[in-house]
């Protein structure tokens, strides 16, 4: 399907559609009710009649004796934005690998730039992958490097040499899989161990370049290969050492990172360097070359409303 065939899409259009759509993805069983967990379909009512038609989609759990929607507990909750236009925004920000400005979000679908960019961050919290599983095990490797990002511009304000204020990133990315990326304030050589022993198999084969980071914990790898960097290879983008290791796959995800900020978002702030992290990082985790369609990624994305802790403040407090 084309994207305008997409568009056409009456859950685009019609927030009763758009609400079946969205109730059919979460709750492919039935509803159950967020405020207590019962999926008992005797014990759970559709509320309708006339008094209620000003708010469709409202159901009453007999177990806690109170009404929930969809989005009740969700991201979405407490939204006044139309459902039409959460999903509209969800499948921009899902379409191809580069994600979408909030002005263009602000352009399509009518509402203020402030509004766009606020769906934007509570889209990103959605996108957010809590509970993974751990990444590599027996026979398969995962890289990790370390890169820094800040304002590289001289004529931007409070613009300083070197690393050592700039925003440290940390990935690991399992050759041909998923990634998982997370913002440090420093690359530490503790902070490095405890988030590859927690996220990666110890069965795993490490590769890693030839950073002091990575020798002790390497040690409790299955193997830890590495590979010379600061050499004449730098730049280049080839990176394969003696012994067959690699890290070219969380190289180029450094580099199609900072390409996509740059490109979509021009610069992001530190405060919020993690969820632009968690966004790239879900279509990276949702792409093509691993069998997700647009629309695939998307409804994955609108899965992930559910479950989250909804820690952001409200839409009057935050700033774009
Ligand atoms: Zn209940």
């Amino acid at each position: 399907m084309t994207k305008l065939a997409i568009f056409q899409e009456p859950m685009f259009h019609n927030e009763d559609k758009a609400r079946e759509a969205l109730e059919a993805e979460l709750w492919p069983n039935g509803p159950y009710c967020r405020h207590c967990g019962n999926s008992d379909p005797e014990k759970i009512a559709k509320i309708e009649g006339k008094k209620h038609s000003h708010r469709p989609g409202l159901y009453y759990c007999n177990e806690c004796k109170s009404q929930f929607t969809v989005t009740v507990g969700t991201v979405l909750e407490r939204s006044k934005i139309p459902l039409t236009k959460w999903l509209m925004a969800a499948h921009m920000f899902n379409s191809g690998k580069n994600g979408v400005s909030a002005h263009e979000i602000h352009r399509t679908l009518g509402v203020t730039y402030k509004t766009a960019w606020f769906m934007m961050h509570r889209l990103r919290e959605a996108m957010n992958e809590l509970n993974a599983s751990p990444m590599g095990g027996k026979g398969q490797s995962v890289q990790a490097d370390e890169t820094y990002y800040g304002n590289s511009s001289k004529r931007a304000k409070g613009y300083r040499k070197g690393h050592s204020h700039k925003a440290a990133v940390f990935a690991l990315v399992e050759a041909g899989g998923r990634a998982r990326t997370f913002h440090l304030n420093r690359a530490k050589g503790a902070t490095v161990r405890d988030l590859l022993v927690t996220n990666v198999r110890r069965t795993s084969e490490l590769h890693t370049d030839e950073s002091k980071l990575y020798t002790e914990v390497g040690k409790e790898f299955a193997a830890h290969k590495s590979v010379e960097h600061g050499g004449a290879g730098r730049g280049q983008g080839i990176y394969v050492g003696k012994d067959g290791a690699t890290t070219n796959a969380v190289e180029n995800f450094f580099g199609n990172f900072k390409r996509s900020i740059k490109g979509t978002y021009r610069f992001c702030g530190e405060q919020h360097l993690q969820r632009y992290l968690n966004e790239f990082q879900f279509r990276h985790n949702h792409r093509t070359k691993l069998g997700f369609t647009d629309g695939e990624r998307t409804a994955a994305a609108l899965k992930g409303i559910e479950g989250k802790r909804l820690t952001y403040r409200p839409l009057s407090e935050a700033k774009p």
